[in-house]
């Protein structure tokens, strides 16, 4: 039985006409002995195709594969099956952990064959299949398939496999392009309506109408009402939640079906209200498109985003009952976006004085803060839903919380702190040197198993032939042994920390000798101070209350460090002070003593009294207002005491 024959019925293919099984026994020699002294690797992958047809069928059909192995001569201890990537449907390989791990197989040099069922879908991209073949190439890696085995070092082998790979590709993008056009198709018939946004009503004939509830259609029209007599986003929210008022709206999916529900109106119901054409009674498909530049950020997974007017797929006027009119859509959506002041998260540093704006995020509630500017000098942080929603989140003066990050910022980048780093550094290293010599002991013991095994295979007379077939075998064991812990150690040696030469370590240190005179520096910018911040701190959280000068904060560090640290910040009265009863006190007591009152105020400073807002400390002025302040406080608790009495 020559190898061809042992693909075709092992893995239940259709037979192979004669002149491919010249081609394939062919094929079947170009396995050598070099082959099989590495693994041999059944990857296996559901696309999600063949999910839909024939799931279980396949995947048997896979896993055979690792049979057909055996049969071309790999022991079954060296034939490895990577299935990590079962399920997936990643059209790259970076979200696919096993092919990677093939690639890495293949690049460390471990690998004889890699098999594949219609291997050229091992990779649904080209870029990953040619990558594969290429290194397949260099390493000597043959690759085998249901139809055969291919050399990629082979000029006819490599046409083949080339071919292979389009094709499949052109055969997935077809399918994908013929369902998107099926859609589209359908959307330009204006009958693709899957759900139906509040206010509206889809029957089971498929026509849309407008919702049957009188309450609900009411609510959509005082929204759209209120927005053109309030002009914006922010005021229609706080004027539909501070009037507690609920939109109607229709489950649907579930057992309730079709049902009415009242629910407060979300800010994203909200912006579907005020963004949705159908409200002018258009349809229109393609509002949204995916966003490539997020969705490969964020592995894989389809972020979307709007897309203008211009580039919607479908748009067609008139198709609904509207409840405005479309010049006022167009309005309403040109005010829209000439209100939107704040980018998204956390946006591009911006000229503002204020260090931490996209940074900063509210304890309270946990939403972002921006930095209001209404009076210059003196910036201030709001929590972005105290703003939109009138929650009672307390906000603060930028000034405590950036001069302490701006400081932490500094001390993180202070020399002493990078050496630490450095050493922690270095000890990892030795650490690893210490694995290190662990490898190469267990390296030296699995040679020595090796070559004890074979002096007692060449001591045994050949007469002796059971013996000697025993001896052989433990031989050949223990050279396995080895060479499974050689690639072990291969692959240990791969994942190596990078290590920092003496030189650029000295860099790094002179780099950080500078740094404090660049940030105070005059010619230093706002922007790049906030870069700066940036590169070191992921996100500052805020805690603080009202009526409290005391608050803290957490600074999470890029590379996961959290650190927390108290804040007094300035408070708009006295009696946010944390001492204040033990200032009115001292007052009353130098008071007492005689002391004029500009020398009371002198000695409040000396004493480290902090006032809320002032920068000067305590002058004449505010010592005399505190002091009146005592006096009101001990004539209305005598009056209360009469009055008891
Ligand atoms: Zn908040």
């Amino acid at each position: 039985m020559n190898a061809a024959e042992v693909t075709s019925r092992s893995l239940g293919e259709r037979t192979t006409p004669s002149l491919g099984t010249a081609v394939l026994s062919r094929r079947a020699t170009a396995i050598t002995d070099r082959h099989r002294s590495k693994l041999a690797i059944v990857y296996i992958r559901q696309s999600s195709t063949q999910q839909i047809f024939d799931h279980q069928e396949s995947r048997e059909r896979q896993y055979a594969l690792a049979d057909y192995a055996a049969t071309l001569g790999w022991p079954r201890e060296r034939i490895e099956v990577i299935d990590d990537d079962q399920g997936r449907s990643g059209r790259t390989a970076e979200h696919r952990p096993g092919f990677q791990r093939l690639i890495a197989e293949v690049t460390l040099d471990h690998v004889g064959l890699v098999l594949g069922l219609e291997i050229s879908r091992l990779s649904r991209s080209s870029k990953d299949w040619y990558h594969l073949l290429e290194l397949c190439a260099v390493f000597g890696t043959l690759l085998a398939d249901q139809d055969g085995i291919y050399d990629p070092n082979d000029a006819n082998d490599r046409l083949l496999l080339g071919l292979k790979g389009t094709m499949s590709e052109v055969e997935l993008s077809t399918m994908r392009n013929r369902l998107e056009r099926g859609k589209l198709h359908k959307a330009q018939r204006g009958d693709l309506i899957l759900n139906v946004p509040c206010g509206y009503l889809k029957l089971p004939t498929g026509e849309v109408i407008l919702e049957p509830d009188e309450q609900a259609r009411a609510t959509v029209q005082l929204v759209l009402d209120k927005f053109a007599e309030l002009g914006s986003y922010g005021k229609v929210y706080r004027y539909l939640k501070r009037h507690k008022i609920y939109a109607g709206i229709r489950i649907h999916q579930g057992p309730r079906r079709g049902e009415l529900v009242w629910r407060h109106v979300s800010r994203a119901l909200l912006g579907r209200i005020l963004h949705h054409p159908i409200y002018a009674g258009a349809y229109a498909y393609g509002r949204r498109q995916v966003d490539a530049k997020r969705t490969a950020a964020n592995g894989g997974k389809v972020r979307m985003r709007a897309v203008p007017m211009s580039e919607w797929k479908v748009l067609q006027r008139d198709r609904f009952p509207a409840y405005i009119s479309w010049e006022r859509y167009l309005a309403n959506q040109q005010r829209l976006g000439s209100n939107r002041s704040w980018p998204e998260a956390p946006g591009v540093p911006r000229a503002g004085a204020a260090l931490l704006p996209g940074l900063l995020v509210c304890g309270a509630c946990g939403r972002r803060m921006h930095a209001g500017y209404r009076s210059k000098a003196k910036p201030y942080y709001e929590c972005m839903r105290r703003k939109l929603e009138g929650s009672s989140c307390c906000g603060l003066g930028a000034a405590a919380v950036d001069d302490l990050v701006g400081r932490q910022a500094l001390r993180a980048l202070e020399p002493a702190a990078l050496e630490l780093s450095l050493r922690a550094q270095l000890q990892i290293n030795q650490e690893r040197e210490r694995l290190h010599r662990q490898w190469q002991l267990r390296l030296e013991r699995a040679a020595q198993t090796a070559q004890r095994a074979e002096r007692q295979y060449h001591a045994v007379e050949p007469e002796n032939r059971l013996v000697a077939r025993t001896l052989e075998q433990r031989w050949e064991e223990a050279l396995r042994a080895e060479r499974a812990c050689q690639e072990e150690y291969d692959r240990f040696l791969q994942d190596q920390p990078r290590r920092l030469t003496d030189n650029e370590r000295a860099q790094i240190v002179a780099l950080a000798n500078d740094i404090p005179k660049l940030w105070h520096a005059a010619e230093t910018t706002a922007a790049e101070r906030k870069e700066v911040v940036r590169l070191l701190i992921e996100r500052v959280v805020v805690h603080v209350q009202a009526d409290n000068e005391r608050g803290w904060v957490e600074i999470a560090w890029r590379g996961g460090l959290t650190t927390k640290h108290e804040i007094i910040r300035s408070v708009a009265r006295y009696e946010s002070l944390g001492a204040y009863r033990q200032l009115l006190k001292r007052i009353r007591q130098l008071r007492r003593e005689g002391m004029t009152i500009a020398r009371i105020a002198k000695q409040l400073n000396d004493e480290g009294y902090r006032t809320p807002r002032s920068r000067k400390g305590y002058t004449s002025t505010s010592v005399r207002k505190l002091l009146s302040r005592c006096r009101q406080k001990a004539e209305a608790s005598r009056a209360s005491h009469t009055q008891t009495k």
